[in-house]
């Protein structure tokens, strides 16, 4: 993907305004139809299409207006639009529609609450819930797990589950005020990881996150060794759930009660910069983030912060891809009819060691 050098803000420039909604709003039903079509299956070559049903590649005939195809398959003939077999199927919003959220959605550096989604474009509130969750659905399901390597950085940030304030401020024995850090039992811990560019500026170029039930040894050890090459350079900061990271990596740690970038140049600063990110996205635009859907909130931002420079329609075009995977969404089909996901996506060490 096209990444761009940059002279000053990368948001100021040109490049990034590249696919906006008066862009949008100039595309036929045809040409929004066609991009669709094209993030799904240009792979496979010029106006192709994979039937959802039997997989068969081809040209397949046209029908219904041009936007949606029969599969020529000997016995199968099943009928399919753009959007049969992905997380968009069954959508009551005209494609147009979904590409203006899907502008909007990318646009918004810091995320976008649902309520706030369903005043811009004037759709109902329950249909822009559960249209965000499966692009989200679509990032999780994207993202790339292969182990990073050559300098990365690892940090836990804990979200949710504040234990209720006092009506009166009382100081625990650290001098915090109670509540302030949260130890509920909603409770969990953000683990991220994130691969440093080698070029001096660029910031991190890849980033893992998991949710686990605390920063501790027990959690961060087996997943770093998930996430982390051998021979790689590890920072973090001092504390106990990175202990042992010596024995795997070479390890440098910053001790944030003292420094925030030790004077040989060790920091954290990249992985500080994703909690702050995800901080934003918490307190000022969904308020709330439950255990239950953590990392689908966690893995967005990480995405937000992989992406932040390329330009728009390179944002746009790679969530879409995501959307559009052959898969039809596990976790937000009927969720207003009741049916919602079971448990939480969260880091288990005990079922991984088996
Ligand atoms: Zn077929």
């Amino acid at each position: 993907m096209l990444r761009l050098e940059m002279a000053g803000h990368f948001l100021l420039s040109p490049t990034a305004r590249n696919f906006t909604l008066t862009d949008v709003e100039k595309l036929s039903e045809d040409q929004v139809h066609a991009l669709f079509a094209q993030q799904r299956w240009s792979k496979y070559g010029e106006g192709k299409q994979v039937c959802p049903e039997c997989g068969a590649v081809d040209s397949h005939y046209v029908v219904h207006r041009r936007h949606q195809w029969r599969c020529k398959a000997k016995g199968c003939a099943r009928t399919f639009s753009v959007t049969t077999g992905t997380k968009l199927q069954d959508h009551k919003l005209p494609l147009k529609k979904i590409l203006q959220i899907i502008v909007i959605y990318t646009t918004a550096v810091k995320g976008i609450s649902a309520s706030q989604m369903a005043r811009t474009v004037g759709v109902a509130y329950q249909t822009a819930f559960v249209l965000l969750h499966k692009l989200r659905e679509g990032l999780l399901n994207n993202r790339n797990l292969e182990p990073l390597e050559r300098h990365v950085e690892v940090d836990g940030g804990h979200f949710s589950g504040a234990v209720r304030k006092d009506r009166v401020k009382v100081l625990t024995k650290n001098n915090y005020y109670k509540g302030k850090f949260p130890d509920g039992p909603g409770h969990r811990a953000v683990i991220v990881f994130r691969q440093i560019s080698p070029i001096k500026g660029q910031g991190a170029e890849r980033t893992i996150v998991e949710v686990a039930f605390d920063e501790n040894r027990k959690h961060v050890e087996p997943l770093s060794r998930q996430y982390i090459q051998k021979g790689t350079v590890v920072h973090t900061d001092g504390g106990d759930a990175f202990l042992n990271f010596s024995r795997q990596w070479t390890h440098h740690t910053v001790i944030h009660k003292k420094e925030y970038c030790t004077a040989d140049g060790v920091n954290n600063n990249q992985a500080e910069s994703y909690f702050a990110r995800l901080r934003r996205l918490v307190r000022g635009q969904i308020h709330r983030m439950t255990p239950k859907y953590m990392l689908d909130y966690a893995n967005e931002i990480a995405w937000r912060e992989d992406v932040r420079r390329l330009e728009t329609r390179a944002q746009l075009c790679d969530l879409l891809r995501g959307c559009l995977k052959q898969g039809r969404s596990r976790w937000w089909r009927g969720y207003w009819q009741g049916v919602h996901r079971a448990g939480e996506l969260k880091f288990d060490p005990d079922a991984r060691a088996t």
